[in-house]
């Protein structure tokens, strides 16, 4: 698919408007304005692809709203080199943002179709994302420590297998809650091991759920 010159003025356009909402972090809005959102929509939605909305990607799931990837990229503090674990892969856009960024990106999805779709595109561009079907509770245990962990669905609780796999100092940003509603929470993890927590506001986000699934 290509990425023509409309596309990139849209997305300038809405780089713009996410920056007015109060993203400050400079080097995020760069990556976002790189990145071809469109891509890793489905196709009936491409017109909508640089509104500052979420979108269905098919499998009951979505591409998170732009000012949502903006919000918790610029509090997970990512930068060149760092090694980030994103649990919730969808579309991989968010992926490929934290990959433009610098940092070496390992991602885990649940569902079997969404993951292989989200393979299959990733594929053919040039942004290097480590893909992986299965739970994201559980980590990655064989790459783990990880300096920064992404959670993109909404997080009833937070697995002691993630908390383990952070290194100390390290930081988690999760949208934590079961209802309609989370609260976006930032975690640093302290030397003994205990973590500190921040609170962000209010988002919304599909369910983390367990195993691997074909729903
Ligand atoms: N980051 C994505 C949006 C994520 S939507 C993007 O940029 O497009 C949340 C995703 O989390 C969905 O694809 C859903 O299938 C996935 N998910 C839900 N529970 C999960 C789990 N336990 N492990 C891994 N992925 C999970």
């Amino acid at each position: 698919m290509q990425d023509t010159f409309r596309h990139k003025g849209l997305r300038k356009q809405l780089v713009e408007e996410i920056r007015r909402k109060g993203i400050t972090d400079v080097r995020v809005l760069e990556a976002m304005e790189k990145i071809p959102r469109h891509i890793f929509m489905d196709s009936s939605f491409l017109e909508f692809a640089y509104q500052d909305k979420p979108f269905p990607i098919g499998s009951g799931q979505t591409i998170s709203q732009p000012y949502t990837v903006a919000f918790q990229t610029m509090l997970l503090e990512a930068s060149r080199g760092l090694k980030v674990l994103e649990i919730g892969t969808g579309s991989g856009y968010q992926a490929c943002v934290l990959a433009e960024m610098g940092a070496k990106v390992y991602s885990i999805e649940r569902q079997r179709k969404l993951f292989a779709k989200t393979k299959l595109l990733l594929e053919s561009l040039s942004w290097k994302v480590q893909l992986f079907l299965g739970d994201g509770n559980l980590g990655l245990p064989k790459f783990a420590p990880f300096d920064r962990i992404l959670i993109t669905a909404a997080a009833p609780s937070i697995s002691t297998a993630l908390v383990d796999q952070l290194k100390v100092g390290g930081l988690m940003v999760v949208p934590f809650g079961e209802g309609a509603d989370q609260t976006m929470k930032r975690l640093i993890k302290l030397e003994d091991g205990s973590l500190k927590e921040e609170q962000f506001g209010i988002f919304r986000f599909v369910p983390l759920l367990g195993n691997i699934g074909n729903d």
